[in-house]
């Protein structure tokens, strides 16, 4: 990732920096990936109004790459705010003390017994994990999770690039792929978008 800036500004501002696009690309025209942590509801984040964002909540905001035969319930939600709604922009957003990251960082090293389900669920971003043990091996647990939260953000990113609308849209320039991850224990908001590389990082304090 690029370098980073600090912006203080009130959460109004946050979906400012999301207003960040031509102005014919309005927010009503978002969609969002967030996590079903009932403390990030991105229309209480993001300040969303009904009718102004298509949301997606699942265990820490995952997107699945592009397969017909697992995880058809995302599929058909991209499918449909892309090829139906026509959205200008998807926003996948991150959050710290995420308990889906934990549980993909801790798991199975931990030892402890598996879920039916979560662990089938958070394991698609096990490239994620592997590159902050990579790059922060060292890092005590939560330095680590914070940080496989933001690349989590990132491998999704890739991954809606597997769909081929999404990447149609997104080479017409149709479409805005961004990542975020969301602080609410200090209250900052990091906001970046994917382009041929990662952009530089904007930080909305809220
Ligand atoms: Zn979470």
């Amino acid at each position: 990732m690029a370098s980073s800036t600090s912006r203080p500004a009130t959460s109004t501002q946050i979906q400012l920096c999301l207003m960040s696009l031509p102005k014919d690309k309005a927010p009503r025209h978002f969609m969002v990936f967030a996590c079903s942590d009932s403390r990030v509801c991105p229309s209480h984040v993001l300040h969303f109004q009904p009718g102004e964002a298509f949301i997606v909540r699942n265990i820490a905001n995952m997107v699945p790459a592009f397969d017909q035969l697992k995880h058809a319930g995302v599929g058909a939600t991209i499918e449909y705010a892309v090829k139906e709604l026509g959205v200008a922009n998807i926003l996948v957003m991150g959050h710290s003390n995420c308990g889906g990251i934990k549980r993909l960082m801790s798991y199975p090293e931990d030892g402890s017994e598996p879920f039916d389900f979560i662990d089938e669920w958070v394991k698609m971003s096990l490239p994620a994990k592997a590159e902050v043990i990579a790059e922060a091996g060292s890092a005590d647990f939560h330095e680590q999770c914070e940080r496989c939260a933001r690349e989590s953000v990132n491998l999704s990113l890739a991954n809606l690039l597997t769909y081929p609308f999404v990447q149609k849209a997104h080479l017409d320039e149709k479409l805005a792929l961004r990542g975020g991850y969301y602080d609410f224990v200090n209250g900052i908001f990091e906001l970046w978008e994917l382009k041929s590389h990662i952009s530089n990082l904007i930080i909305v304090q809220s």
